[in-house]
């Protein structure tokens, strides 16, 4: 059987160890495009603030671990797949064959169409190179212009401030994380990063971005010679004051306008609410699509990413994806939902890998949770935070002390939260709302004090515990 694996990220290893676990002596090939060996992007903000180097981002630290395990890495990219022929086209012109098929591309940024996004001094946090180029201009006291302020943007946004850069976010939402967090927490969140010297636009776009004409001073002939013993900075200045001295009051010094600044010099980023900021970097975290592009008239379908069943395949029987790129069905909503976390790209890799050795598993769920840590303050969103059609909310808001809980229920499930702070509560959250248990009289405790979180989940626990034993006897 020959399994081909496309994308070399976490996905795609996991797939491939699970692959040849189960499948001694199948062919297993991975094809990656980038030329580091196979690495974890969650720990670039480790290697930015020094925590790791960058050997510490390899997803496996034996640099043998494939070639032990059977496994032919290709450092090429697709370019196409031909679903009815079988078959992978890479950059380099070779084609593969395959009996089954892995798509696990992962996603890229996206590029807003701002001008100036071109200038060398602009770039997004994704890639190892990436990371580079930024840990070279982000030094102490470096000016960072970040745009977004999304869950990814607030992970780099703390890289950045412990760095030591000079820190400005813009956000065009109208708070920070709008696509995990409610108006007041995303709110709260924006005042905690103002508290700790990060500057924050909201409901501000980025218009324009322009190379600054930087004004320097130019040595010339008849520029002030370097002070010295004789002729000193405060000898010179008398002369120019016209206090004695033998020589002529020197002219000023000669300025004038450079050209376009090099690679990390200043730039003046437009901002929609009409203020100018320089900046020496930056850095553009406006979101991320599905690297599906490749797939157009492949014969595989897809929507925002690649469309796939609860095992993870395709339309194309024997064609699976995993990770970023998939658009997965999630068994407890019905709906597919592109959820880019690390731990659900290993859940479904582990699932596709299963299902290509027809072991027949199963996606339960396509987590909806993020868990984030925005310089020391730790907020958390589940399920449906946003509330559902007819449901109820209860909202605690603690501003002073930068404490939230907003829980949304729908009939008398907790479908869906937002915290900050409560830290002690995020595990009981997780498990009410991946639970879908039945608060039953709980409800109405928590909308009148949603910190009751754990006692409704130990009550209610006991309770089905209860009924489960019930329905054992009937
Ligand atoms: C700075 C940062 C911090 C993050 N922090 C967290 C976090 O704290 N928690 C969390 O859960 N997630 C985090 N994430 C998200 C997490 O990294 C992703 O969810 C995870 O990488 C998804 O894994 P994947 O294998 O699906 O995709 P990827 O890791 O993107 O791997 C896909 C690989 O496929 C390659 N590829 C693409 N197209 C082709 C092609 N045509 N041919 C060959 N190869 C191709 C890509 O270049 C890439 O190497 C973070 C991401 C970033 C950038």
């Amino acid at each position: 059987m020959r399994h081909v694996i496309l994308g070399a990220g976490p996905a795609g290893v996991i797939a491939a160890e699970t692959l040849r676990k189960h499948a001694p002596y199948d062919s297993i090939t991975i094809v990656g495009d980038e030329p580091e060996p196979p690495y974890s992007r969650m720990a670039i903000p480790y290697l930015l603030i020094g925590k790791v180097g960058e050997d510490g981002t390899y997803l496996r630290r034996d640099a043998d671990q494939f070639r032990k395990l059977n496994v032919t890495v290709l450092r090429q990219r697709a370019t196409h797949v031909d679903a009815a022929r079988r078959t992978v086209t890479l950059d380099n012109g070779s084609i593969l064959g395959f009996d089954k098929l892995l798509i696990a591309t992962g996603s890229k940024p996206v590029r807003p169409p701002i001008p100036g996004m071109d200038l060398p001094g602009v770039q997004p946090c994704w890639t190892l190179e990436n990371a580079r180029h930024i840990a070279e201009l982000a030094q102490p006291g470096a000016k960072v212009l970040q745009m977004g302020a999304g869950f990814i943007g607030c992970i780099i946004m703390e890289a950045l401030a412990l760095r030591g850069v000079e820190l400005t976010v813009v956000e065009m939402g109208d708070r920070m994380v709008p696509r995990m967090m409610g108006p007041a927490a995303g709110n709260m969140i924006k005042a905690w990063c103002e508290k700790k010297g990060v500057r924050v636009f909201t409901g501000t776009r980025v218009e324009a971005i322009e190379a600054a004409q930087s004004v320097v001073a130019l040595p010339s002939a008849t520029a002030p010679a370097p002070a010295s013993a004789e002729g000193g900075f405060i000898a010179r200045a008398a002369a120019m004051l016209g206090l004695g001295g033998k020589s002529p009051a020197p002219p000023a010094p000669e300025w004038r306008e450079t050209a376009p600044a090099p690679r990390g010099s200043a730039m003046s980023v437009r901002l929609s609410n009409g203020q100018t900021v320089e900046a020496d970097l930056v850095i553009s975290a406006t979101g991320v699509k599905p690297n599906v592009a490749f797939l157009k008239d492949s014969g595989i379908e897809c929507g925002q990413g690649v469309l796939a069943d609860e095992r993870l395949q395709t339309n194309v029987p024997g064609i699976y994806t995993a990770g970023d790129c998939a658009e997965a069905f999630d068994l407890a909503t019905k709906a597919r939902v592109i959820s880019a976390i690390q731990p659900n790209a290993a859940d479904q890799a582990y699932v596709a890998a299963m299902n290509m050795l027809e072991r027949g598993a199963v996606l339960k769920r396509v987590p909806q949770i993020n868990v984030l840590d925005t310089l020391g303050l730790i907020s958390a969103s589940f399920g449906d935070w946003q509330g559902v059609p007819g449901g109820q909310q209860a909202e605690l808001t603690d501003r002073e002390g930068f404490k939230l809980l907003s829980l949304q229920f729908d009939a008398d499930r907790l479908v869906g939260c937002n915290s900050i702070g409560w830290t002690e509560h995020v595990g009981v959250m997780r498990g009410l709302v991946e639970g879908r248990v039945r608060l039953g009289e709980w409800k109405e405790k928590l909308i009148a004090d949603p910190t009751r979180l754990t006692e409704a989940y130990i009550a209610q626990g006991q309770a089905q515990a209860r009924w489960a034993q019930a329905g054992a006897h009937v």
